[in-house]
């Protein structure tokens, strides 16, 4: 099998296989072909996971976040350094083409670890408060064991982005990736051990939706950091109560793209275009509701399928190739299902919505769709797909389109195309969702704070401020002179 790991676990610094778990199919989505075969984590092997990261993470904790950062920082040059063959192992565990897993996936990873080896130093100081005589300080202390949980759109950017400031901030990890993605975390956690991070620290152990609960409710961990969709987060989020453990929470979203009529006509559609169909519509941000002002909305729909019918669809391994398969044979069968609800409650179909003619029939593959004459009823427009499906939307003016684009129970990202500088920013104060974009979609560096509101989660990721989320205060009272006490 091409991509067969030399075990299912990495653990305290080495694979590790228990073959009484549960056989985990790795499989390759353009083709349908098994490429590996994995074991989900037994007890056994979880308790050895939680165990190897609660011994490892005094030690590091006591280490200058310099040094931890060192280690970092070298993690992200190798990634670098073998940034092909990560990718081109990203894209048979997830099925998206190299072209976008060549510039997107093992280096938004690295930059992670650069941008949070760099920064430790000086964002984990803390404060002096004066008091007079007497004093205080406190101190950003690491949580202890973390536990991470990933979806399948980005494994390797999702155990990176969970592990970077984690680890710098001075805790161990405990990482599982979905089941649908197990491989490419395996190879972070190699890359760490041989840029010099102690054993046990980042830890990886597969499993699906009942290995998950044996993380997040084991009294060893301290946080759990999930990506996925809504429904997960709530049984996450109810079973780390119980446990009083920290939470951030990176949930799904149905976030509004709006586009006035004066905005830059290429530009709007291919943010559009960037926010439903990238990574084959599988991003948690993107705008899949486009809501469209009806002074530009025919010639808006007739260059966005012009633009839509010549995307290059195929064998992700061909580096001219701009849309591939979905991630699995169940999210496919989902997407069409919503399709068919998409017709039959009597949205438009103006391009897509089949297969592709020109790819593997094992494949799951699915035309870049485009809806239009979209209401805010139909549950295109209200649920969460998670394809490359686009609901275009008209709209009169700003305050309905606001109002509109607000009514949703999630809130993870929005976006608005206009010239009008004072429009975008009212707009955008208006919107209530945790990310958002002007005259852009979908862009994430690092530098800026990532997440959503609403029941899209909370807690952030990236920048300065995801290390608060990998921390806590301790607060140090410092007493000058002598105590006085009424009795
Ligand atoms: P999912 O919710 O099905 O699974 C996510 C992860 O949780 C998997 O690793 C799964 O094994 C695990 N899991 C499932 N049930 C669990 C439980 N009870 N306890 C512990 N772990 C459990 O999501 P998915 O289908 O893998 O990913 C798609 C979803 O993720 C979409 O909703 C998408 O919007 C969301 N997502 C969000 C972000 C973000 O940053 N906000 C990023 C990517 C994806």
């Amino acid at each position: 099998m091409r991509a067969q790991p030399k075990a299912s676990h990495f653990i305290d610094g080495e694979y590790v296989e228990d073959a009484a778990g549960t056989v985990i199919e790795s499989i390759y989505p353009a083709t349908g072909e098994v490429i590996a075969r994995l074991y989900a984590a037994t007890p056994a092997i979880v308790e050895k996971a939680i165990a190897a990261a609660k011994r490892a993470q005094p030690e590091w904790a006591a280490m200058s976040p310099t040094a931890r950062g060192r280690i970092l920082k070298r993690a992200a040059e190798i990634m670098r350094e073998r940034n092909r063959e990560l990718s081109e192992l990203e894209t048979l565990d997830t099925g998206k083409p190299i072209q976008e897993t060549i510039v997107a996936d093992p280096t938004s990873g690295a930059d992670s670890f650069e941008f949070f080896g760099g920064i430790a130093p000086a964002a984990l100081n803390g404060d002096y408060i004066p008091l007079g005589g007497d004093f205080a300080y406190t101190k950003r202390v690491p949580l202890g064991v973390c536990v991470g949980i990933g979806a399948w759109n980005y494994p390797q950017q999702i155990a990176c982005w969970k592990g970077a400031p984690a680890l710098v901030a001075g805790n161990s990890m405990v990482f599982k990736p979905s089941e649908d993605t197990p491989l490419g975390a395996l190879k972070i956690a190699e890359i760490l051990i041989e840029a010099g991070l102690p054993k046990g620290l980042y830890n990886v152990v597969q499993g699906d939706r009942s290995t998950g609960p044996l993380l997040v409710n084991h009294p060893d961990v301290a946080k759990v950091s999930l990506t996925g969709s809504v429904p997960t987060g709530r049984k996450v989020y109810e079973a780390a109560a119980a446990g009083l453990r920290h939470v951030t929470m990176e949930l799904g979203g149905k976030s509004p793209l709006i586009v006035f009529d004066d905005a830059d006509l290429e530009s709007a559609i291919g943010g559009a275009m960037l926010g439903n169909f990238y990574s084959t519509g599988q991003v948690c941000s993107n705008g899949t509701r486009v809501f469209v002002q009806k002074k530009i909305k025919q010639s808006f729909l007739a260059r966005l399928k012009e633009r839509t019918d010549a995307i290059v669809i195929g064998d992700p391994m061909d580096e001219a190739t701009q849309l591939g398969p979905m991630v699995s044979t169940a999210q496919r069968d989902k997407v069409f299902s919503y399709i068919e609800k998409g017709k039959s409650e009597g949205a438009r179909l103006v391009t897509g919505g089949g297969i592709p003619n020109n790819v593997s029939a094992e494949g799951t593959y699915i035309q870049p769709t485009v809806f239009a004459d979209v209401t805010d009823e139909m549950t295109i427009a209200r649920e969460e797909i998670f394809g490359p499906v686009m609901c275009v939307l008209d709209f009169d003016d700003e305050a309905e389109v606001v109002a509109r684009a607000n009514a949703t129970e999630f809130g993870l990202s929005a976006g608005v195309f206009t010239a009008d500088l004072t429009r975008a920013h009212r707009v955008v104060d208006r919107l209530e969702a945790g990310t958002l974009w002007i005259n852009t979609y979908n862009l994430c560096p690092v530098e800026i704070p990532f997440g959503g509101s609403k029941q899209s989660g909370f807690g952030r990721e990236n920048s300065a401020e995801a290390l608060k989320h990998y921390t806590e205060l301790k607060t140090v009272y410092v007493g000058m002179g002598p105590v006085e006490a009424p009795y």
